[in-house]
């Protein structure tokens, strides 16, 4: 609503925020939205949230919508915040929580994001859009485009879990299977998007799907009473969700919204497969890029994203909260998803379960104390997934 311009996430030059945009032109990286604050802290104040629906659009002055006729809706976001109490006390820690993300339409967090880059779209008058997608981000696409009335032209690996695929067809989409990754989808897309007269919106090659991300980071602190976690556990892929959290923690500093302790966030930590860690490596090795994980392997398929356009951004996000990043094996993985589902009763997706596996980790090497506030990311609902499971 109150957006100004966007600056590259890499030199910090000032693009132009009211025309379609990809990558920055100065540097082939992300573009982040910028805002004028102190407008939008006028409108939305911490008072005037506590009347608005429960939808991620309760940010409305913070999102880059110009008119709300261009908002393509399915009531998004607002996800609960839920108290873990039986898996906290099993390992010791008086305040556990999951941010459920599969109670999102599609089932999972990929509608934040596609919320807002549909929405843009139809701002700008595109009528076509294409992905390359690990599956989730795919249906998302599927369903805000069919909303839209929109074309979607979706790219997939073809082992990708097979919910993806029946959902995107059946929302009308477009939908090719490539014998590759993620990786691979991308550079088809990027083939065939001048002839298909396509916009591209891969995840940080286009700058609105991390806005409608970054609400987990105004959710989380609305949720908490204004005080953020001490942790945050996030299974990371390309990235969006982290980095779209930490540009909202900065955005409500400016608001004024964290005022105790200034240097005060959240530390950070990225949750990786084993098959699939390029950012757990960097991290390890004291790097700024993260080279691409070769021959990528791991169920998880919102983890299976060897190359990541924002690595940068998270690698600095990672380090300047003192998180850390993690990776977990598929077994790990499987085995958490039956003791966080029976002890909670939120079937996670394996990306989720993750989460509580690298906690589990965490704890014992001492990175994470009883009495802190810890929150574990369940990005998916469980039942995308039924081949982790035998079905
Ligand atoms: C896409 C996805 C992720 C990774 O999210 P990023 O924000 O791209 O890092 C994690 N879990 C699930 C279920 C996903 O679909
Ligand atoms: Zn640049």
């Amino acid at each position: 609503m109150h957006l100004t311009h966007l600056t590259c996430t890499l030199c910090g030059t000032r693009h132009e925020a009211n025309v379609p945009q990809n990558v920055s032109a100065c540097c082939g990286k992300p573009l982040f939205a910028h805002y004028d604050l102190a407008a939008a802290g006028r409108t939305m104040t911490k008072e005037s949230l506590r009347t608005r629906a429960k939808s991620l659009w309760r940010y409305r002055e913070v999102l880059p919508v110009r008119d709300d006729t261009d908002i393509v809706t399915l009531g998004e976001g607002f996800t609960p915040l839920l108290p873990a109490p039986r898996l906290g006390a099993r390992h010791g820690l008086r305040s556990l929580l999951i941010k459920d993300e599969a109670q999102n339409p599609t089932g999972s967090f990929k509608a934040r994001g596609m919320t807002t880059a549909v929405s843009m779209a139809r701002q700008f008058g595109l009528r076509k859009l294409a992905v390359p997608s690990a599956g989730n981000a795919a249906g998302a696409l599927a369903a805000y485009a069919a909303r839209a009335g929109l074309e979607a032209h979706i790219f997939m690996p073809r082992d990708t879990p097979r919910a993806n695929v029946i959902e995107c067809e059946q929302m009308g989409a477009h939908v090719t299977l490539i014998d590759g990754l993620i990786t691979d989808c991308g550079a088809e897309v990027a083939r065939r998007k001048t002839a298909g007269g396509w916009f591209d919106v891969s995840t940080l090659k286009e700058p609105y799907r991390v806005e409608g991300k970054k609400t987990l980071g105004y959710e989380l602190a609305e949720q908490l009473d204004w005080k953020l976690p001490d942790v945050i556990l996030y299974p990371t892929g390309g990235g969006t969700g982290l980095i779209g959290m930490w540009k909202a923690f900065q955005e409500m500093a400016q608001l004024g919204w964290l005022d105790a302790h200034p240097g005060h966030r959240p530390r950070l930590f990225t949750v990786q497969a084993a098959g699939c860690q390029p950012i757990v490596r960097a991290y390890q090795q004291g790097d700024k890029f993260a080279a691409e994980h070769l021959q990528a392997q791991t169920k998880a398929s919102g983890l299976r994203v060897p190359k990541a356009i924002g690595d940068f951004i998270m690698l600095d996000a990672l380090r300047a909260s003192g998180g850390g990043a993690i990776a977990v094996t598929d077994e790990e993985m499987i085995a958490s998803t039956r003791e966080f589902g029976a002890a909670e009763g939120v079937f996670p997706a394996p990306e989720g379960a993750a989460c509580y596996a690298a906690m589990k980790r965490l704890l014992a090497e001492g990175k994470i104390a009883a009495h802190e506030t810890v929150v574990l990311f369940n990005t998916s609902t469980g039942l995308k997934y039924l081949e982790c499971y035998g079905g």
